[in-house]
């Protein structure tokens, strides 16, 4: 017996009845993250892991009715035996493993095997059937050491304090921005964010992450010489707005595993691409597919066929998995577009820049 299946709503589990990250409102949800393609608005009940709690009530409302579940304990829900454990994605963010009658799946969610101290380290779970995502899934993608990424970034901005403008980096306001924050040197200079960004800052310090001190970018004049020492991060939708107008002559980048892709900076138009993703590359992807040890693997978002190609040649039983998942950094490409996620109340309330909104109205 198949313990997930695809239905309209989102991926179903049978015997208990739930749906994990549906696209659609439904009964029961089990949440693995917090981004807008996986935590959706109108579920009657979440289940999600104790760490996401903050992020979950901060995008999708106080009151949404919210259990969670520390790493590793077990909820028995009609004989399924559930639990959560670190997908090392963003903070809180979580595969599900269920057991019904001695077979084990896993349903990774998103992942990310390098671990960067915003979020519980990714940790492999023996299973029988894994369903994974495959968002950088050709053997063209492949992270440098991130080390290495926020010293070009340090490197970068220190250059344009000496030449005397700002540093504005685009990147996804949830968890790519506060990794940033966390990596790079915080002494360098001021660091301001957008109103997008400041909600989920807080939320990260209150789970106890480091997160260097910010100021909101529109407290700021135009006049003010602190704008060209500083360091700004914006959501990509920033890029081209009004909200740019304060900062006169700057230099921006782009933070984001796209950016692997020529073609992708020039479409974005930025002066630097930053190659930095919170997802598994190539070799990070076949890495936690055999640490596994499944033999059969389930493939969801991104690139589909040639995943399920090569781990068929590997012997094993691989296939897709229709999904409605997106993908965070592309998802708010364009200002306004109709997106999964559009959401982030947080980004109203009072102190945050009016505008523009990071995602869809
Ligand atoms: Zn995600
Ligand atoms: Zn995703």
């Amino acid at each position: 017996m198949d313990l997930v299946i695809a239905r309209p709503e989102g991926l179903y589990c049978p015997p208990g009845d739930f749906y994990i990250d549906p696209w659609r409102p439904v009964e029961r949800s089990v949440i693995t993250h917090g981004h807008g393609d996986h935590a959706r608005w109108g579920n009657a009940r979440y289940l999600a892991a104790a760490p996401g709690e903050g992020i979950l009530r901060s995008r999708l409302g106080q009151d949404i009715d919210l259990q969670t579940l520390p790493y590793g304990a077990t909820l028995d829900h009609h004989g399924v035996k559930l639990s959560f454990h670190p997908a090392g994605h963003v903070l809180g963010s979580a595969q599900v493993r269920l057991e019904y009658r001695g077979e084990v799946w896993v349903a990774s969610g998103d992942y990310k095997v390098e671990a960067d101290g915003t979020c519980a380290p990714f940790e492999p779970v023996r299973c029988h059937t894994f369903i994974t995502e495959s968002t950088f899934g050709l053997p063209i993608y492949r992270w440098r050491p991130q080390a290495e990424i926020f010293a070009g970034i340090d490197d970068w901005w220190r250059q344009n304090q000496a030449e005397g403008r700002a540093s504005v980096l685009f990147a996804y306001s949830f968890g790519k921005a506060q990794r940033i924050l966390h990596g790079i040197d915080d002494r360098i200079g001021p660091i301001l964010v957008h109103g997008a960004v400041e909600p989920l800052n807080r939320v990260y310090r209150e789970g106890g992450i480091r997160i260097p001190e910010t100021h909101y970018a529109g407290d700021f004049k135009k006049s003010d010489p602190l704008l060209r020492q500083a360091l700004v991060l914006a959501p990509p939708s920033a890029a081209g707005s009004t909200w740019m107008r304060r900062f006169g002559e700057y230099s921006d980048g782009f933070a984001s595993g796209w950016m692997m892709l020529r073609g992708t900076r020039r479409r974005r138009g930025v002066d630097r691409g930053f190659v930095l993703s919170d997802h598994a590359d190539w070799p990070g992807l076949l890495w936690a597919i055999e640490q596994t040890g499944a033999e059969r693997v389930m493939v969801t978002h991104g690139s589909v066929n040639v995943l399920v190609r090569y781990l068929r040649e590997q012997g094993l039983d691989a296939q897709g998995f229709t999904t409605e998942y997106g993908d965070e950094d592309d998802s708010d490409d364009l200002p306004g577009a109709d997106q999964p996620g559009a959401d982030l109340p947080g980004a109203n309330q009072p102190g945050a820049d009016p505008e523009p909104r990071e995602e869809g109205p």
